[in-house]
């Protein structure tokens, strides 16, 4: 395939720029292709964000104010749970949502290796102890099998992930929580509007932990989390836990945190989530237009479908190069001005904070290995899709 030649800002992106909007530059550049295109939409939102920042300051409320409210509620309604409690991050989402369940040291929850740290990270933060299973390599997701196996006495909870925006299957996982009386805290970071048997991710287990991260698909433009529930008690302990585990001011009844997200951070969310589910609509289009442009590639794995009923996000678009490819395949994708990650290079397990316990997850190093995450944003355009598309064919011939 012939490279594509676009003049024009290269700092813009691709998408800006074959829409016709750049002409500055020299022609005959390459583009650089990110893997989020963020500019764009807060180009397209300005206004309305604005307005929203500018309302905030003229309240001159800048903490646990009327935005953070109206946000709990908005996001509680979409959801479809009865509580929602807005956080500093996602991380601390995790973290607030074990100690409210009462989870700390001599405790085991049982987790994925194949996840950004902060899961881990907030089983040991509390002080309790982050137990592995290995994943199952089709989902990227926690395998229920290898799951139960290793449950023990001390297992009190699972926090699952719903890896890439895929949801695992709660069903399962909650019979299975049920049956052996665990908690279940899901992690939705990346699945925010992401469905299993027709129930949003998150909403699900006894709580559920959401990350506002900028890049998160629907992301604040600073940290941000949140975190859900139906159950009352939970809901209670876990705003505690927000304002140095106080009901009342200045009447602290346990050791809490600071943990407020605050009113500008809001206001700017309730600006975006009327466009989520358009937006997860249209990353579903775009993982769509990338299997029908990636298909029957050998030695590439495309993300495998979910079960009917089930509505995945594709926070990534995440393929696997086999054969020992993949790091090849990324850097001549770079060479063609086309962003790619590695979402995750090392397995938890495999980290220098767990290295010592000598674990081993053979499937999760295998995706460590293999996965490779495209460029993907709810308006990438076809043309920018079939130039990536063009390239990785090239590259895996
Ligand atoms: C982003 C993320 C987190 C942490 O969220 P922050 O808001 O960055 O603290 C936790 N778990 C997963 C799977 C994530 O992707």
């Amino acid at each position: 395939m012939e490279p594509l030649r676009i003049k024009g800002d290269q700092t813009n992106g691709i998408a800006g720029n074959l829409k016709g909007s750049g002409t500055t530059t020299a022609p005959e550049k390459l583009p650089t292709i990110p893997l989020l295109d963020l500019k764009r939409e807060v180009a397209e939102l300005k206004p309305q964000l604005l307005q929203a920042i500018e309302g905030v300051l003229d309240e001159a409320a800048f903490i646990m104010g009327n935005q953070v409210k109206q946000l709990e509620r908005e996001v509680a309604e979409y959801l479809g749970t009865k509580h929602a409690i807005a956080l500093n991050s996602g991380t601390d989402a995790l973290v607030i949502a074990l100690l409210a369940a009462g989870i700390g040291p001599g405790d085991e929850v049982v987790t994925t290796p194949f996840t950004f740290f902060a899961t881990a990270e907030a089983i040991s933060r509390v002080g309790a102890e982050p137990v592995f299973a290995d994943v199952d390599p089709l989902t990227y997701n926690l395998d229920l099998d290898d799951l139960e196996a290793v449950i023990t006495p001390r297992t009190k909870a699972i926090l699952p992930v719903h890896l890439f925006g895929r949801p695992l299957d709660m069903e399962r996982l909650m019979e299975l929580a049920r049956r052996r009386g665990l908690v279940v805290i899901e992690d939705t970071a990346q699945a925010f509007g992401a469905e299993a048997g027709g129930r949003k991710t998150g909403t699900i287990g006894d709580m559920g932990c959401y990350s506002f991260f900028p890049s998160k698909n629907l992301g604040a433009y600073g940290d941000g989390g949140l975190l859900v529930t139906d159950d009352p008690e939970l809901a209670e302990a876990a705003a505690m836990l927000r304002t140095h585990g106080s009901k009342r001011k200045y009447y602290n009844e346990r050791v809490g945190f600071n943990s407020r997200l605050d009113e500008i951070q809001a206001a700017i969310l309730r600006v975006k989530l009327p466009y989520i589910e358009d937006w997860n609509e249209g990353r579903r289009q775009a993982a769509a237009r990338y299997h029908e442009l990636l298909r029957n590639i050998p030695g590439l794995m495309l993300p495998s479908e979910v079960p009917d009923g089930d509505k995945q996000v594709f926070h990534q678009y995440t393929a696997r190069v086999l054969n020992g490819r993949r790091d090849a395949v990324q850097a001549g994708l770079a060479e063609a001005g086309i962003s790619s990650y590695v979402y995750y290079p090392l397995p938890v397990h495999q980290l220098p904070v767990y290295a010592d316990r000598n674990l081993t997850f053979p499937l999760a190093e295998r995706l460590s290995q293999e996965v490779l995450s495209l460029p993907i944003w709810p308006q990438i355009s076809a043309e920018v899709q079939e130039y990536i598309a063009g390239h990785i064919r090239r590259l895996m011939g």
